[in-house]
């Protein structure tokens, strides 16, 4: 009898997982206790895969050998505990399709600064002619390219979500970009959970294999020294590292220096702004290297690459007045780097969905810029406790269009208007996606 596979989750992850599977020759179901979206279903009907929605059904799902799991299904979900109660093996999407996969895995992972990594990544590799795929957390699925078009390397955003389901597999490459505290709900609200969890994206890993790191983070630095690493550690850092290995900034120029050899980009050629992007610039140069892609390929890429929407995106600017939207900022630290790399007076949009924010460490910045502050959320006390000595001016809005409007009219020429929520947005919008249209379409509409 064939092997079942249960899949928990129909969208993007789960339904390449489908499709792999069913290549493979296992007996496939796929189980989403929502709704699976009709072009998922499709595909599923397509190639013959037995599916249910709005249910889990335990009989089915408690005879199969292993399950694969979306991500966003927490471990404390009745039908996780159940398949660890019956000792079922649950297993994340990447750790089943890297088994069928002989290509060079380049993994990027922290607490920001993925995608934007991963997409530099990648446009840098493609346009040096390799013939790679992006996955992960973005683009279409790992396993759907892996049953269709493997690839010889992928860039891979991977998140902890991800990794506490990943076992044996191996990043040939991994990065962790930074930690700082996000989805303490989902690690028991202890931030060294969360850490573990990061740090899983090195197991496996051996002498011949890279791990990329930011030097500058103290919670990755800290982590290190505890641990016995194996792989070749490569740090980057806004620091001069003379002549190690890895990557740093000196007298306005980012230098990367892998095996001796060395790469210098005057800051000015970088499309990406921000100081937190030139750590992610710095990561990808990294990268870049230790395939030993060529410079002016990379210096190249670095200043076309303009970065991911919603993240510090340049909107438009209405009688003077500079719109951002960094709807993607859903955590403290994100909106840290943003409100850092503002040189006029701020109007800041924050809000929504706290997490447990500790605001301290944006005081002095928000003292420093900000004129005035906008609420976007369904409960912003918080916000009032935390910033009313600091900002005379703190208005509410209960929609992206009315915080555009009263933006609008608190602001003068040479401002800017920053969506930077620090929040995650589900009290008013469907993801941060829909927070970042609809704060474009309210600026388009002034
Ligand atoms: P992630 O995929 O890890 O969420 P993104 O690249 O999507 O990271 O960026 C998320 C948010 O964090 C954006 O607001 C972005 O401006 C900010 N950000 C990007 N890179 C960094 C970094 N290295 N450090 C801190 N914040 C960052």
């Amino acid at each position: 009898m064939k092997t079942r596979i249960v899949i928990l989750g129909g969208a993007e992850s789960g339904i390449g997982a489908a499709i792999l599977a069913k290549k493979k020759g296992f007996d496939v179901f796929v189980s989403d206790s929502g709704e699976i979206k009709k072009n998922y279903k499709d595909v599923l009907l397509h190639n013959a895969i037995s599916f249910e929605e709005r249910k889990h059904s335990e009989a089915i799902i408690l005879k199969a050998g292993e399950v694969i799991k979306s991500p966003g299904i927490p471990d404390h979900a009745p039908i996780i505990k159940k398949l660890k109660e019956h000792d079922i093996p649950v297993v994340s999407e990447i750790e089943f399709a890297a088994r069928y996969t002989g290509a060079k895995k380049i993994c990027i992972t922290g607490s920001n600064g993925k995608t934007t990594t991963t997409m530099l990544t990648f446009h840098i590799l493609k346009k040096a002619g390799f013939n790679v795929g992006l996955a992960g957390n973005v683009g279409k699925s790992f396993a759907w390219q892996v049953a269709e078009n493997d690839f010889d390397y992928y860039v891979l955003e991977i998140s902890s979500f991800q990794l506490d389901y990943m076992f044996r597999f191996k990043a040939d490459v991994a990065v962790i970009t930074n930690i700082t505290p996000d989805h303490l709900d989902r690690y028991q609200n202890k931030f060294q959970n969360y850490v573990d969890s990061k740090f899983r994206i090195l197991q496996n890993q051996t002498a011949g294999d890279f791990f990329i790191y930011c030097a500058d983070d103290p919670v990755t630095m800290a982590e290190l020294q505890k641990r016995d690493i194996l792989s070749s550690k490569i740090p980057f850092s806004l620091s001069d590292m003379a002549d190690r290995e890895g990557a740093y900034v000196k007298n306005n120029k980012m230098t990367i220096n892998i095996s001796s050899n060395k790469i210098k980009m005057g800051l000015e050629n970088f499309a990406l702004p921000g100081r937190h992007n030139l750590y992610n610039s710095m990561a990808a140069g990294v990268i870049s290297r230790l395939f030993d892609i060529r410079k002016d390929i990379i210096k190249e890429s670095m200043s076309e690459f303009q970065g991911v929407e919603h993240r510090l995106e340049f909107v438009t600017k209405v009688h003077g007045i500079e719109f951002i939207n960094d709807s993607k900022a859903t955590n403290v630290n994100s909106t840290w780097f943003a409100l850092e790399s503002m040189v006029r007076p701020v109007i800041w949009i924050v809000g929504g969905v706290d997490k447990g924010n500790d605001y301290s460490c944006l005081k002095p910045l928000v003292k420093d810029k900000v004129k005035a502050i906008v609420c976007l959320g369904n409960d912003n006390q918080k916000i009032f406790e935390e910033f009313a000595t600091l900002i005379p001016v703190i208005k509410e809005a209960p929609t992206a269009e009315e915080a555009v409007q009263t933006s609008y009219n608190l602001g003068m020429p040479g401002d800017v208007v920053l969506l930077s929520p620090a929040c995650a947005s589900f009290d008013l919008f469907n993801n941060y996606e829909d927070r970042g249209m609809q704060f474009k379409r309210a600026v388009y509409d002034l």
